[in-house]
């Protein structure tokens, strides 16, 4: 019980210590503010509007009133007397009559009658307060009224055989072991016995005198010479209960006492073990280790409680029990101590007085939690109904009504469970330890092997550092090996550029000597068959002059017969006419020896002829021999000469080749209006060759003259024919040559050579040398006055190679570009041609045509404008408006803009008008003016749209 001073009683706040240990001293301490009040009882008798305490934190005591059904002793003895208690259970008021015109009634917290069960009495009076113990509030149920009006009943009463008899500490014990855990939670009990001021232990007989400890700080009462029995379960609480009543009994015997002299007390303590998260998180109940486990961030709390159960001794005085003498008057006086000690402190607490004697018996030293303490406390008094006891009943009901006025604050006792948080502490320091010993050696482990990598890593680093010096070096080497390469390769290609213009000018000396040594070799021909002719002469004659000598030599030798015969016959005929006959033997010998000079003169004259004609013979044939000779060397040398023609043809037609696809892109670049050179030499792989071709042209020109090169123009020989165009038009490129080449009847070769050549490639060559020529203003008039349109015309008609079609179309293309020529270039069918090769579809030629139409267009409508001409346009005609209006949009942007600039200059011309509606025109001349890329385009196309009414209406 509260001391005068020792409690805020009435005060609004709860307080909830924590006490450090088991046995609540010494050590850390802290104090929490606990966030729910405990419960208020369940039932709705608990809320009866006798509640004063409306505040929740401050509980009042609550009282209980009892009437135990009427015994036998009651029916003999109140035989006519009738019941002083009138019960009003509903209202929880009792009306006690002193007699029949005298009566009080009282309200209580709970009005329970005669046929009131156990459970519910247990339900109202204690069920509340044992739940608060559970929550870790200190919790006090007693018993108060006279002997024999049910005390023990309600409170100790086993119920044994019925089980519904079963009292408030039975039931009570049953409650708490259903609800803690018997792995973390502890309940244990102490059962005593006052008697005389002497504490028995119940439980341990042989302890005696129990001394009571009061913490001076907390305030705590204790006993700790009492045995406190853990509790296994209900069954070993229902054994230790039967055990202290018999020790009870016992010592009850022994001392010669009744147990209605003392008072019975059962200690219940309690402790749970919660977790508590942080200061600002409640407390929960833990229930089993995993929870404890789980909770492993949280500090152990253990709430400790304790429930006194109190069976108090009769309170009726002594003197009416008859014996108050002796040794009973030192008892009753002992009785009365306590009984009256607590009635004192009752009264005090209800009176708020600021003396509380709780101090002057060990009852009220026990009870200091209980009454204007700490402690939920429920009180209930039974009374008997017999009118005999009127004044034992009076005053019990007084004791009521005034402990009903007593408000204690209830407090929260918990303390750090520090040994469960140590070993807790432990167990994670150790699992934090192992995990710590883990994860070191797991990062010694990674650190070596990051060790290693990084080792690895630097190695092949430097490695790569080396490998790529190394690399570096090579490359080096290799870019000046290449540069040196570049460098020779220059060298070489110089020379051979050298050397090319050397062979092209061999190639012309060749062809030539060639025909020089063709000339030459005819002369050889000629005159081996005059040489052999002469020496078959000789031979002939010298067979002649033989044949000759030797008839002579026959006559000779017929003379000498004849003349041997005549001698004969002068031999005979001496001695007739011998006079006669000597003079004519004379004279024939004379005329014999004439004649044999004669023949010898001759003979020798034919030998020496005979002789010298040998000589000239072998001369002749040594001649012949060495020109046999020069004739085979001159053989070789030709094949030699015509294996090198054959070689530089095959460059020349290469380079042909290259230079048409080069003079494509020439034709692009040049294509502007104004055109440029279509065909352009090229030998070389690049462009830079250009200038060297044009070397080596301009060098053949000096050398073998414009006028021998064009004579080659009608060369039987198609390559001969072939390479002079081509060395024609790559000359034509050039201003300087043009004139020239007109001059010198170039212009004239080339339209014949077009008209007659049946061949594609002089066809190709020669349009583009006319395309070249027709750059130039001055030779535009020529070609046209020379019928060149036309066959170019006829060119296009009849050819589909894409090359040759760009060259006529190129040509064609610088012709539009003379306004003055435009209209026998319509008449020649020039436009129509130039139009028709769009059926190509070759992007080159597309190109070629709509530079001419645009060539044609812008040069028609300045003429216009200037006032030379009038009319409807000439491209109006042959298709050239409905390609313009229908071309592609695909085309290449430059021939996009040809054919856009080439419409928007037909659109200025209102002549125009009719043909560019109906051809479907506004809508591409609105395009124009909003797409087209050029600036000059679009503005074309607006004035064209704003100043034509016609067009203005169409739009509309
Ligand atoms: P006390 O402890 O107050 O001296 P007891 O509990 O010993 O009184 O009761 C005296 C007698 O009355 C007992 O025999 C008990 O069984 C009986 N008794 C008391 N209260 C009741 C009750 N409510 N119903 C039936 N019997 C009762
Ligand atoms: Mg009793």
């Amino acid at each position: 019980m509260a001391s005068a001073g020792g409690g805020p009683r009435g005060s609004v706040r709860p307080e909830r210590h924590v006490q450090t240990g088991r046995g609540g001293n010494g050590g850390s301490s802290s104090t929490r503010t606990k966030s729910a009040p405990p419960k208020r009882p369940s039932s709705s008798s608990a809320k009866s509007s006798v509640d004063s305490d409306n505040a929740a934190d401050a509980i009042r005591v609550r009282v209980a009133v009892r009437l135990r059904p009427k015994n036998n002793e009651d029916f003999i003895e109140d035989g006519d007397f009738t019941s002083c208690v009138e019960l009003q259970p509903e209202a929880k008021k009792l009306r006690l009559k002193k007699n029949n015109w005298s009566s009080e009634l009282y309200k209580f917290d709970e009005v329970f009658t005669e046929g009131a069960s156990q459970r519910r009495i247990y339900e109202a009076v204690a069920k509340p307060v044992v739940e608060s113990v559970l929550e870790g509030y200190n919790g006090t149920v007693m018993a108060y009224g006279q002997t024999g009006t049910g005390k023990t009943y309600t409170m100790g009463r086993l119920g044994k055989d019925d089980p519904s008899e079963r009292g408030i500490m039975v039931r009570a014990l049953e409650d708490i072991l259903a609800s803690i855990s018997s792995l973390t939670d502890y309940v244990a009990i102490s059962y005593l016995q006052l008697y005389l001021e002497s504490l028995q232990d119940l439980l341990a007989p042989d302890k005696v005198n129990i001394p009571i400890v009061e913490d001076p700080k907390s305030g705590d009462v204790s006993l700790p010479g009492a045995a406190v029995v853990e509790l296994r379960d209900i069954d070993h609480f229902n054994e230790l209960l039967q055990f202290g009543e018999a020790n009870r009994y016992a010592a009850n015997t022994k001392l010669n006492t009744e147990s209605s002299r003392s008072h019975a007390i059962l200690v219940v303590h309690v402790q749970r073990s919660v977790k508590v998260k942080d200061e600002n998180e409640g407390a929960s109940v833990v229930s089993s280790m995993d929870d404890l486990l789980a909770a492993s961030n949280h500090v152990p709390i253990v709430l400790k409680s304790k429930l006194l159960i109190v069976d108090l001794a009769g309170s009726e005085r002594i003197d009416k029990s008859g014996s108050v003498e002796g040794p009973m008057l030192e008892e009753a006086k002992f009785i009365n101590l306590s009984l009256t000690s607590l009635g004192k402190c009752i009264n005090a607490l209800a009176e708020n007085s600021p003396y509380i004697p709780t101090r002057d018996s060990k009852l009220t030293r026990l009870l200091r939690d209980s009454f204007g303490g700490t402690a939920r406390t429920s009180l209930i008094i039974t009374i008997g109904p017999s009118a005999r006891y009127y004044s034992e009943t009076s005053s019990t009901i007084l004791f009521g009504q005034r402990a009903m006025k007593i408000v204690n604050t209830v407090k929260l006792k918990e303390e750090v469970d520090y040994e469960s948080l140590y070993k807790k502490l432990e167990c994670q320091v150790d699992s934090l330890t192992s995990e710590l010993e883990r994860i070191q050696k797991i990062r010694q482990d990674e650190k070596a092997k990051i060790e290693r990598k990084l080792r690895k890593q630097e190695e092949s680093l430097a490695e790569t550092k080396m490998t790529f010096t190394t690399k570096c070096e090579n490359l080096e080497k290799e870019n000046d090996c290449m540069t040196m390469e570049i460098k020779k390769l220059m060298e070489e290609l110089n020379d051979e550029r050298d050397q090319n213009k050397i062979l092209s000018g061999r190639i012309v000396e060749m062809e030539m000597s060639l025909s020089q040594n063709k000339q030459q070799q005819l002369e050889n021909s000629t005159y081996k068959k005059a040489l052999s002719d002469s020496t078959q002469m000789y031979e002939d004659r010298i067979k002649a002059l033989l044949e000759q000598v030797e008839k002579e030599q026959a006559r000779c030798a017929y003379l000498e017969l004849e003349m041997h015969g005549a001698r004969q016959v002068v031999a005979s005929n001496e001695n007739s006419s011998k006079m006669q006959e000597n003079s004519k033997v004379n004279e024939l010998q004379k005329e014999l020896r004439k004649l044999k000079e004669e023949s010898r003169n001759e003979i020798q004259h034919l030998e020496a002829k005979n002789s010298e004609l040998l000589s000239e013979k072998d001369l002749i044939y040594e001649e012949l021999k060495s020109m046999q000779e020069k004739v085979m060397q001159e053989a070789k040398h030709r094949r030699s000469l015509e294996d090198e023609i054959l070689k530089l043809k095959k460059v020349l037609s290469e380079n042909s080749a290259v230079q048409l696809e080069r003079g494509t892109s020439m034709l692009r670049t040049t294509s502007g209006v104004g055109g440029g050179a279509i065909y352009l030499p090229r030998t070389g792989k690049s462009r830079d060759t250009i200038p060297n071709q044009k070397d080596t042209i301009s060098k053949i020109f000096e050398e073998v003259g414009l006028s021998n090169i064009l004579a080659l123009l009608k060369s039987e020989d198609l390559d001969v024919q072939i390479h002079a165009v081509k060395v024609v038009a790559n000359l034509a490129a050039e201003d300087i040559n043009q004139e020239r080449i007109v001059e010198e009847g170039g212009l004239d070769a080339l339209l014949s050579l077009l008209e007659t050549s049946e061949n594609t490639t002089i066809h190709r060559v020669t349009a583009g040398a006319l395309a070249n020529l027709a750059m130039n203003g001055s030779n535009q008039g020529l070609i046209m006055n020379k019928g060149g349109a036309r066959l170019l015309a006829n060119v296009a008609n009849k050819n589909d190679d894409p090359q040759t079609l760009r060259m006529v179309a190129g040509a064609i293309a610088n012709l539009c570009g003379n306004e003055k020529l435009h209209v026998k270039l319509k008449e020649d069918g020039g436009i129509k041609a130039l139009v028709g090769m769009v059926r190509s579809g070759h992007a080159d030629v597309i190109a070629q045509i709509a530079r001419g139409i645009a060539n044609f267009a812008k040069c028609e409508s300045r003429a216009i404008s200037q006032g030379h001409r009038k009319g409807r346009s000439l491209l109006m005609d042959d298709g050239a408006l409905k390609w313009m209006v229908t071309s592609p949009t695909t085309f290449s942007a430059s021939t996009r803009r040809h054919i856009e600039l080439a419409f928007c200059h037909l659109s200025q011309n209102e002549e125009n008008t009719r043909d560019i509606i109906t051809s479907g025109g506004i809508k591409e001349l609105v395009r124009i003016s909003q797409e087209s890329t050029r600036d000059d385009i679009r503005i074309l196309a607006k004035k064209a749209l704003n100043s034509n009414p016609a067009f203005l209406r169409e739009i509309q």
